[in-house]
């Protein structure tokens, strides 16, 4: 089969014939018939100091966000048979540490990342344990259901425990416009939020079009900075602070932001990683204000997917969640993908089995 394999520690990777993956005990093999690139891949494309860093395995494919057709089970396999279309849940666990017995399995101890530690998706078939192969229900394209993985993340960031209550009625603030943050202002919306009020930097148009697409009820731009942005969310939340405040940038002063505009007693999801250490003033953004702080890594398997997947029954939601990929390129031209979305004029591109 063709795949995307990088081989070389340095920039760049290539089509390749490799050996087609037969299905093992417990695992399956499905046909690709979507995937899309993740800023995560870009760091894998381009090399930078976290995939140095963070890559053990080489030669590998890389890719994890992902769709496509069951075509072979292995012994044992249950939950999915041929012929069926399923997306990727990325965290491979072993199901015996202490997190895993206690309901945590999106950090197991022994977790493994589909793309990042074993072979991913860019390729032509993809295998993977059968846990991890999520059934599409009915009416989820395979473009849709590629994005299921980051919609996973925006949904366990907007409501880490799956109940409207995190949210309904609530006034919300999201910090960053990128994919991610883009798919919780719909979740967040969907779920019942009275008002929710998105920040980005304002060099990036698409991402404030799509915001609003995506139902935000204000988009302000970032750049005004910290005192002017805190006085804003301020006035649209009738001088209280938000309820909710989700951070999805990973820039330094947004972290700080989110607890600035927080009304007391609220809570912070974090799902923005931070290139350096942040300072925080700890008592005034988290402890005075008596503030409920959530980290927020995967999506919780699988009651997440499950929310996911009764929220995604609604034909707007579906079709706002779609509308964020911005290009749809055949996988041959995928270092293309990569240049568009480091140049940003992308929200999502999706890659077809075009080789
Ligand atoms: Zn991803
Ligand atoms: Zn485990």
């Amino acid at each position: 089969m063709r795949a995307i394999v990088k081989r070389l520690r340095r920039p760049g990777a290539e089509i390749e014939e490799v050996d087609t993956p037969r299905a093992r005990k417990g695992e399956v093999v499905a046909r690709m018939a979507a995937a899309s690139i993740c800023g995560t891949d870009v760091h894998i494309w381009d090399w930078n100091h976290w995939a140095e860093k963070r890559i053990r395995r080489l030669p590998i494919i890389f890719g994890h966000e992902f769709c496509g057709e069951v075509v072979e089970v292995g012994e044992g396999v249950e939950a999915v048979a041929e012929g069926d279309m399923v997306s990727a849940e990325t965290h491979i666990v072993d199901g015996s540490c202490y997190q895993c017995r206690t309901g945590r399995m999106h950090i197991c101890r022994n977790l493994k990342i589909l793309g990042v530690d074993t072979d991913g998706v860019f390729a032509e078939y993809v295998r993977m344990p059968e846990m991890n192969a999520r059934r599409l229900p009915k009416g989820i394209s395979p473009r849709l259901g590629s994005l299921l993985e980051p919609l996973g993340n925006a949904t366990f960031t907007v409501a880490p425990h799956e109940q409207c209550a995190d949210i309904e009625d609530k006034t919300v603030v999201i910090t960053g416009c990128g994919p991610i943050g883009l798919m919780a202002i719909a979740v967040a919306k969907k779920m019942g939020a009275s008002k929710v009020v998105a920040t980005e930097m304002g060099t990036e148009k698409v991402r404030f079009d799509l915001a609003k697409r995506m139902g935000a009820d204000a988009v302000l731009d970032a750049s005004m900075g910290t005192e002017a942005l805190v006085r804003e969310v301020m006035a649209a939340t009738d001088g209280k602070g938000a309820d909710v405040a989700l951070e999805m940038s990973g820039a330094a002063i947004a972290l700080k932001q989110v607890f600035m505009m927080l009304t007391p007693g609220g809570r912070v999801s974090i799902l923005g990683l931070y290139n350096d250490t942040v300072a925080l003033d700890v008592n005034n953004a988290i402890t005075f204000k008596s503030a409920t702080v959530y980290g927020i890594t995967g999506r919780r398997m699988f009651e997440t997917w499950d929310k996911m997947y009764e929220l995604l029954a609604s034909r707007d939601l579906r079709s706002k969640i779609t509308s964020i990929i911005t290009h749809t390129l055949p996988i041959r031209d995928i270092e293309k993908g990569m240049e568009i979305i480091r140049r940003e004029k992308a929200a999502k591109v999706s890659l077809a089995p075009e080789w």
